[in-house]
């Protein structure tokens, strides 16, 4: 039968006639450029992560940018962040003409290892960019406390981590600035491109707007040079609308989560955690997949369910040949990435980057998806396996 990675039709389906309607309002209003729409979703964004202020911007890639744009972020400076990624993470800081520092990331969370953090920090690093991977929060604590003892901002990557609770706060609020992408596939997409970033920080706040619209303030009188990071009125009266339906998506991934994990404890499948060396969790020659970890008592808002497995290619094969969507986020580490060879990394600097990049798969997650098509992924992991 096939089961898609992702199913948007089946989630439009449950709001069409109120996102059509929407998109008509802003049509008839022939407001397009940020506008009171805008607004009504900075307010909400800002209320839904916990964070006083919200400035909604051209797409997850842009609130990076725009957030070190705020800092000053240039030649000269470096930025740290996880090897391991979306390749926003590392080509925003590139795009100021500032160089990336990598920091290895832990085996079981894919997310930055603060163990490895204070060692890469010089006087020349002006931010950091810890990662939310899959919808899973970086250990944060460790890492606020590094930065702050370094006086160094922390910007959140949280593109794919909307309302993904650390500690009990919502992530993007515990930094200096939380970056949200609405690229359709994450948890709460658009109709297009689109993003957010929140700080705390008032000040903060007006420098991002005054980014936003090419550093004019007032119209057409320049102190710094900004760009053009404006969100659509229509991406954001859509996602107004789908907003209302964000913690019901969430909640049906968590139990799309329960359930492959009990579908696959039940196949067999499951791989004890203790027979892998717990550094890297490599799985290489072993039969079976690891779940993802859970910190406890956070909220893993699950963009994206990975195992990792032995023989990662040849599974996406049998997946595909099957019909079954399936994806690897990420193949290729930042250090290995040809774009980056000026840097000087070789293979073999950042090994748990490296077998996360080469033994890890997505499944399919999403909100819509049901039990019998979660054990048609499940039966054909096993026939790949048996
Ligand atoms: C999607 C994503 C981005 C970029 O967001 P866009 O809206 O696609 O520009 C940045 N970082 C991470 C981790 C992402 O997953």
């Amino acid at each position: 039968m096939g089961v898609p990675l992702l199913d948007l039709k089946a989630q439009y389906a449950t709001q069409k006639d109120e996102i059509n309607r929407a998109v008509l309002d802003v049509l008839e209003s022939q407001h397009f450029i940020l506008g009171p729409q805008v607004k009504l979703l900075e307010q909400a964004i800002g209320a839904y992560v916990g964070s006083p202020h919200a400035v909604g911007v051209s797409s997850g890639t842009d609130a990076l940018l725009v957030a070190l744009m705020a800092e000053g972020i240039g030649p000269g400076d470096e930025v740290i962040t996880p090897p391991y990624s979306f390749f926003a993470t590392a080509g925003c800081p590139v795009r100021l003409g500032a160089r990336p520092v990598f920091v290895e990331i832990e085996a079981h969370s894919f997310n930055l290892d603060p163990r490895c953090l204070e060692a890469a920090i010089t006087p020349r690093t002006k931010a950091i960019i810890p990662v939310h991977l899959y919808g899973q929060a970086a250990d944060l604590a460790p890492i606020l406390e590094i930065a702050a003892r370094h006086g160094i901002p922390v910007i959140e990557d949280g593109a794919q981590a909307i309302g993904t609770e650390y500690q009990g706060r919502r992530v993007g609020s515990l930094g200096a600035y939380g970056c949200f992408s609405f690229f359709p596939s994450k948890n709460l997409g658009g109709a297009g491109d689109g993003g957010m970033i929140v700080t705390g920080d008032e000040e903060l706040a007006r420098r991002l707007e005054i980014l936003r619209v090419h550093g004019a303030q007032p119209k057409y009188y320049h102190r710094v040079i900004g760009g053009n990071f404006r969100l659509d009125a229509i991406q954001a009266a859509v996602l107004n609308v789908k907003l209302q339906l964000l913690d019901d998506w969430t909640s049906r991934r968590q139990a799309n989560a329960a359930t492959y994990r009990r579908l696959l404890d039940e196949a067999g499948l499951v791989v004890d955690l203790r027979q892998l060396n717990p550094d890297t969790l490599d799985m290489s020659g072993l039969k079976g997949v690891t779940l993802p970890w859970e910190r406890p008592g956070d909220r893993h808002i699950y963009n994206q369910f990975v195992l990792r497995v032995d023989r990662r290619d040849e599974l996406r094969a049998f997946l595909t040949s099957r019909g079954i969507g399936n994806e690897v986020y990420y193949p290729v580490p930042f250090h290995m990435q040809d774009c980056f060879v000026d840097l000087g990394h070789k293979p073999g600097e950042f090994t748990v980057s490296e077998v996360a990049a080469s033994q890890s798969i997505a499944i399919p997650i999403y909100p819509e998806l049901n039990v019998d098509q979660q054990q048609e992924v499940v039966a054909a992991l096993a026939e790949f396996m048996s």
